[in-house]
């Protein structure tokens, strides 16, 4: 929106926050007749399949911002006392090229290095993928999620050969009989998606795994559900231990295995050892508590409809890779993943997260989840852009570093675009970066 004309006319718009995208109308704020500036416009939950007219307390306060006074609304330059003062568009931009420009001459293309973030929309990190590889010429092209996400994502390309978040609408939860809910406290983070638990919770079919008696957790209470509450890091044993019970208690789906999936007999030779009992004692969860989980899944799977969701609690673990995979074999054995009814997602948290990768701001994927080391995704994406395909770059083997990456040895400038590095990453290590760029480069970092 905006901050004079546009505030005289209420638009419909999203939440810029978190993945549930909650919709939302903005009117001009009480003031706007007088001083526009001193007034943020109204927000007023609007209906919409994600939140139902709903919103969190971020969502209501979104709008605060525009009047704050901390906000940037004009290009800054550092200077070389470090304090950073306006200059006009033109001057940045200039600026900036120029760097771009004379950093690729000194140090070839992957000098640059391009830095994106969640909260850019689709078309937006389909520009800057495209901006990257084709105007910069560089490989080292990343974004947030390469961190926050990384183990989901490597534990879906490991299983299904793509790194895709939530492959179902949210709306499609609401006729489960089952959803178990792995490591994410979503009452606190995005209460607004609770409605979506809460057909589950009234079938006595939802489970909140999380060491804590979170919010969600409490959502179980009254018999509505159950929580598991393992000992801390040993979410994997309590999945291998569902997945043992789900084989041996007869609960798989092998028409589902049988005709679409592979590696079954390693699966259950995997888990020959993680009988109830063992895995209680790792995990702490009563045994009796892990066979009436495998079979209100099954049950689920078989009827109304069973889901089984992870967030970043169970998959930030050294071990969350594993975690996220065996919690997709286990929705394989039920026959959940591509049913009308069931599924297996991993919950995205940043705005845009899911298509950020989606359209290009991974080093290694081109839009729409096509691997850049495979010779007809390349051919494919070339033909799109129009440009030979020897002009798309290759992903080097050390994009994870991107971020950390600048500093005199490394990159030479790297592009940031809707994304706080200072507080997201290491503060210390990335200001240490600034302080080593050139003097008279652009800033802010
Ligand atoms: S739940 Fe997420 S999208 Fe909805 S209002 Fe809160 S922060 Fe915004």
């Amino acid at each position: 929106m905006g901050r004079t004309g546009d505030l005289l006319r209420s638009t419909d718009t999203h939440c810029p926050y978190c993945a549930l995208q909650c919709a939302m109308t903005l009117t001009p704020g009480a003031a706007v007749e007088t001083t526009a500036a001193e007034s943020p416009p109204n927000v007023a939950g609007r209906e919409f399949p994600t939140n139902r007219g709903g919103l969190c307390r971020k969502g209501w306060t979104s709008t605060t911002l525009l009047q704050h006074p901390g906000r940037v609304t004009e290009p800054l330059l550092r200077g070389a006392d470090g304090v950073h003062r306006p200059v006009s568009w033109d001057e940045a931009l200039g600026r900036i090229a120029d760097a771009v420009r004379s950093t690729r001459r000194l140090h070839g293309p992957d000098g640059v290095g391009v830095f994106g973030g969640g909260g850019l929309t689709n078309e937006k990190a389909y520009q800057l993928g495209k901006f990257a590889r084709l105007a910069l010429g560089t490989s080292r092209i990343d974004y947030n999620g390469r961190f926050c996400m990384s183990s989901a994502a490597a534990a879906g390309n490991r299983s299904f050969g793509l790194d895709r978040g939530l492959p179902f609408p949210v709306a499609d939860l609401d006729t489960a009989a089952t959803i178990m809910l792995l490591g994410s406290n979503v009452a606190d983070t995005m209460p607004p998606f609770m409605v979506h638990l809460q057909g589950a919770r009234d079938a006595g079919g939802l489970i909140v795994v999380d060491p804590r008696r979170s919010a969600t957790a409490a959502f179980t209470a009254d018999g509505a559900g159950i929580h598991l509450q393992p000992v801390p890091a040993t979410d994997l044993t309590l999945l291998l231990g569902l997945t043992h019970i789900v084989i041996h208690e007869g609960l798989a789906d092998h028409a589902f295995i049988n005709a679409r999936t592979s590696g079954f007999e390693e699966i259950s030779r995997s888990v020959a050892g993680w009988w109830p009992e063992r895995a209680q004692s790792v995990t702490g969860v009563p045994a009796a508590t892990l066979r009436k989980t495998a079979r209100l899944l099954a049950a689920g799977a078989a009827g109304a409809g069973c889901y089984i969701l992870t967030g970043r609690g169970v998959e930030q673990h050294v071990d969350g890779t594993d975690t996220a995979t065996s919690a997709i074999n286990l929705s394989l054995l039920l026959g959940l993943p591509g049913s009308a009814r069931s599924g297996y997602g991993t919950l995205t948290g940043q705005g845009n997260g899911q298509g950020g990768r989606e359209h290009g701001q991974k080093a290694d994927q081109l839009p729409g989840y096509r691997k850049i080391t495979d010779p007809a995704a390349r051919k494919h994406v070339a033909g799109v852009w129009g440009v030979d395909e020897s002009l798309i770059p290759w992903a080097r083997p050390a994009r994870r570093r991107t971020p950390h990456e600048l500093g005199p040895a490394r990159r030479r400038a790297l592009p940031v675009r809707a994304r706080r590095q200072c507080g997201s990453l290491r503060p210390g290590r990335v200001r240490r970066h600034r302080r080593a760029a050139p003097a008279g480069f652009p800033g802010p970092l």
